[in-house]
């Protein structure tokens, strides 16, 4: 089974690989570069701030229900109109333990000491330890704390997808995911309003008229990702069985498509390099701030997932305008997990999920302050490199044609 989902791969990115020579050697204009060219950080950033609107997007409340409402509008303007949802129930309701004085729990790791982090990952050098907020008295502006007040209740839950059809194998699909809750009593911009407002901009673009895709491509933003991929896992479970039948046969019409592989895009914005001595980060995005590229190195289709992490570093080189992307195999937490054992599924984060986000890189990370006037136009940029490097490396995968 490795074989087969391997060398399906193998043969897309050999032939999306033989297509950028053709196009460099004079053909018309890349359509790839013409499609990228449609990103834009002012638009992206909008997006951002439409999600921050509905506070920190926390699972089972309104102010989730409400976000997923508009995701599902904004997704029918871009044009990606069959928007469908998956509706599971969540019942475990086990609040995050709370903070207390974060900054102050440091600790360096000492020259040759081997400490693990999540993924397989190794801790290195200056680390603050990561814990959620779960104290909303911890929003010092009193008009967020209000719109965060209600807390999640058992109950049913719904997240939102649209499909980008391909045009002659419409039976076969990459699946583009973010999460859109957030927690911490912010505004969840960048974990995940960064990486949701990513896969929309996606969504926008492929979803345009002129734009023809050979295969399909499916744009979902999970929910209850926050509480242990809730949302995702309920996808899988549902969906799983249903791949690559045609309903009603003959139809030409495929409800679940086969997977070809997962990307899933987590807390794009923020790469600030590792914590001081004394516990503090930098004010400034890091000059050498790149996209982190993941892969799981113990999942079951770990080879076919390096060569898709590395076929999206190569996009990256050839047309992101900014930031660079590295690639490396301890993907974790994430809702590419659960998938991972099934296609091969890859992970973009700004930082390493284990060795960098683990050790406190990001000091809004689940706090009250993940708000977007806490990031500025560089940290942006960087989620805007991501969503180019996606969109780059997709329009290639998917074999993309400008009509
Ligand atoms: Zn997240």
């Amino acid at each position: 089974m490795d074989a087969v989902w391997t060398s399906r791969l193998a043969i897309v990115i050999a032939i999306a690989g033989q297509s950028i020579d053709v196009q460099a050697q004079g053909a018309p204009a890349d359509p790839v570069k013409v499609l990228v060219e449609r990103l834009d950080l002012e638009r992206y950033k909008a997006t951002i701030k439409g999600l921050t609107l509905f506070g920190d997007r926390r699972e089972g409340t309104a102010r989730n229900r409400a976000a997923v409402d508009w995701i599902e509008t904004q997704l029918k303007s871009y044009g990606c109109t069959d928007t469908e949802r998956i509706k599971y129930v969540y019942d475990t309701i086990l609040p995050p333990p709370r903070q207390g004085a974060a900054a102050s729990r440091r600790s360096a790791i000492a020259s040759g000491e081997i400490r693990r982090g999540v993924g397989g990952s190794r801790l290195r050098g200056m680390t603050r330890r990561v814990v959620p907020n779960d104290d909303p008295k911890a929003q010092t502006d009193p008009a967020l704390r209000a719109r965060n007040a209600e807390l999640p209740a058992s109950g049913p839950r719904e997240e939102v997808f649209c499909t980008k059809v391909g045009a002659t194998h419409p039976d076969e699909m990459y699946i583009v995911g973010a999460h859109m809750d957030g927690l911490g009593f912010g505004e969840a911009a960048d974990d995940d309003g960064s990486g949701t407002a990513l896969v929309m901009e996606l969504a926008r673009v492929f979803s345009s008229p002129d734009v023809e895709t050979a295969r399909s491509i499916r744009f979902a933003l999970w929910n209850n990702e926050e509480t242990g991929f809730q949302g995702s896992r309920a996808y899988v479970t549902q969906r799983a069985p249903l791949q690559g039948k045609e309903d009603p046969p003959g139809s030409g019409r495929y409800p679940e498509p086969r997977w070809i592989a997962m990307i899933q895009h987590d807390m794009m914005l923020w790469d600030h390099g590792m914590p001081h001595a004394d516990g503090t980060v930098s004010a400034e995005q890091r000059p050498e701030a790149d996209i982190n590229i993941e892969f799981q190195s113990t999942s079951k289709f770990a080879l076919a997932a390096m060569k898709l992490a590395f076929f999206f570093r190569d996009a990256n080189e050839t047309y992101a305008t900014d930031y660079p992307a590295s690639a490396g195999h301890h993907m974790s937490n994430t809702d590419s997990s659960a998938f991972m054992d099934l296609v091969p599924a890859i992970s973009l984060r700004e930082n390493e999920r284990g060795m960098q986000i683990g050790a406190g890189w990001n000091p809004h990370y689940h706090q009250a302050t993940d708000r977007y006037s806490s990031y500025s136009d560089k940290d942006f940029r960087l989620g805007l490199n991501a969503t180019q490097t996606s969109l780059a490396a997709l329009a290639q995968l998917v074999d993309v044609r400008l009509k």
